[in-house]
C-alpha cells in the first residue's frame, strides 16, 4: 500500500464541520475564522516508547493524540473547529490505520472537530497533531492571569494515569504498594492513561469566571508552576485536597506513595484554574452544568513557585527518587 492510498483511506473517513472551504484534497485547507472569535492553534506530537508504550492498541493512540490536543485548546477555553495530522509510519499498514481513526475520529466527533488535512511519511512510530479552535475575541483563558488571593481549583481526579504507568511497569514501582489483586482496578487506571478525557465543555464555562488556566498534561506541580512563572505569582497547594480516584484509592492507598502520583505525576489532562473566592459557587455551579467535578485545591499567593503543603502544614518533600516521566 502507497502513502497515497493511506491518505485516499483518511479522506474518505474524515467528516466535516463549518468553516472548512476546502479540506483534505488540495496543498492545504482553506478555513474561515467568524467574526469576533479568535483562531485558538496548538500542537503535541507523540512518539512510540516516549508518550506511549510500544504496545498501546492503534485506536488508544489515536484517541490521546487529539486529546492531547483538545486538552490544550480547553485550558485556553476554545471550542474546537479544525485540526490536521502528520503521521510516520514504519510500513504502509492499512490495518494499524483504520484502528488509528477509530481511535482518533470517535473523539474528533464527540467534539465536532474536523480532520482537514496533513502529512504522511515513512519513518520510526510518531503521530503529529495540530489542533485549531475559536474563542470569542479577548476571552481566551491563559497562563499568565492568575492573581494573588485567587482559589486554585482541579477538575476530575489526579493521578490516574501514572498510576497506570507504574502498574505497568513504566515507571518506579512505589515502596510498600503491592499491585491490586482486582483486575477491574488495574484496567480502571490503565483506561484513563488511554483514552483520558479533555475538558473541553469545562474550559468553556470557566470563561468569564477563571482567571488563568492550565492544562495538567506533565504533573500539577510542574504545571501549576508555569502559572506562577508566566503570573508573577507565588501558590500554596493543600495536598490533602488532591482529588483521587476510587480505583487510585484502592491501588495505592492513602500514603505518600499515592499523593506522589497525584502531585507529580503526569498526563492526566485535567485543567488546574485559578479564579477570585466571589465567584466559589459560579465554579462549582458551571462545573456541575457541564458534569465535571472540581477541587479547590489552594491559594495563589506572593512569593514565587508552588509549595506543596502536607496536612500538618509542613513542606511536602518529594519521596527518595521522585517520579520520572514514562521514557
Ligand atoms: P503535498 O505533497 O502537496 O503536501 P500530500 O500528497 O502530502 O500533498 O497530501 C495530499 C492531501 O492529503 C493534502 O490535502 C494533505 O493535507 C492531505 N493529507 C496527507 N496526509 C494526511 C493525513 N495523515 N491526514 C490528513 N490529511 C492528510
Ligand atoms: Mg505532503
Amino acid at each position: 500500500m502507497a502513502e497515497f492510498d493511506l491518505i485516499a483511506m483518511i479522506r474518505a473517513r474524515a467528516t466535516m464541520r463549518g468553516g472548512v472551504l476546502l479540506g483534505i484534497g488540495d496543498d492545504a485547507a482553506l478555513l474561515h475564522v467568524p467574526a469576533g472569535h479568535e483562531l485558538v492553534v496548538t500542537a503535541d506530537t507523540l512518539n512510540a516508547g516516549v508518550h506511549f508504550p510500544e504496545d498501546t492498541a492503534p485506536a488508544d493512540i489515536g484517541w490521546k493524540a487529539l486529546a492531547a490536543n483538545l486538552s490544550d485548546l480547553a485550558s485556553m477555553g476554545a471550542r474546537p473547529a479544525w485540526c490536521t495530522l502528520s503521521l510516520s509510519l514504519p510500513q504502509a499498514d492499512a490495518g494499524w490505520l483504520e484502528g488509528f481513526l477509530d481511535g482518533f475520529l470517535e473523539l474528533a466527533a464527540m467534539h465536532g472537530i474536523a480532520l482537514v488535512g496533513g502529512d504522511t511519511t515513512r519513518g520510526p512510530l510518531s503521530i503529529a497533531v495540530t489542533a485549531m479552535g475559536l474563542v470569542e475575541t479577548g476571552a481566551a483563558l491563559r497562563r499568565d492571569r492568575a492573581r494573588i488571593g485567587d482559589d486554585i481549583w482541579v477538575t476530575g481526579t489526579l493521578g490516574d494515569a501514572a498510576a497506570a504507568l507504574v502498574l505497568a511497569g513504566h515507571m518506579p514501582a512505589i515502596e510498600g504498594v503491592a499491585p491490586p489483586e482486582d483486575a477491574r482496578i488495574a484496567a480502571a487506571l490503565r483506561m484513563r492513561l488511554e483514552r483520558p478525557t479533555p475538558r473541553v465543555e469545562a474550559g468553556r464555562a470557566l470563561l468569564g469566571l477563571a482567571h488563568a488556566c492550565v492544562d495538567v498534561s506533565d504533573g500539577l506541580l510542574a504545571d501549576l508552576g508555569h502559572v506562577c512563572e508566566r503570573s508573577g505569582v507565588g501558590a500554596d497547594i493543600e495536598l490533602a485536597a488532591l482529588p483521587a480516584s476510587t480505583a487510585l484509592r484502592q491501588a495505592f492507598g492513602d500514603g505518600a506513595g499515592r499523593i506522589a502520583l497525584q502531585a507529580g505525576g503526569g498526563d492526566d489532562y485535567e485543567l488546574c484554574f485559578t479564579a477570585p473566592p466571589v465567584v466559589r459557587e459560579a465554579v462549582a455551579m458551571v462545573l456541575e452544568q457541564a458534569g465535571v467535578e472540581c477541587s479547590r485545591i489552594g491559594r495563589v499567593v506572593t512569593g514565587d513557585g508552588v509549595r506543596a503543603l502536607a496536612a500538618d502544614g509542613s513542606r511536602w518533600q518529594t519521596p527518595p527518587g521522585g517520579y520520572v516521566h514514562f521514557g
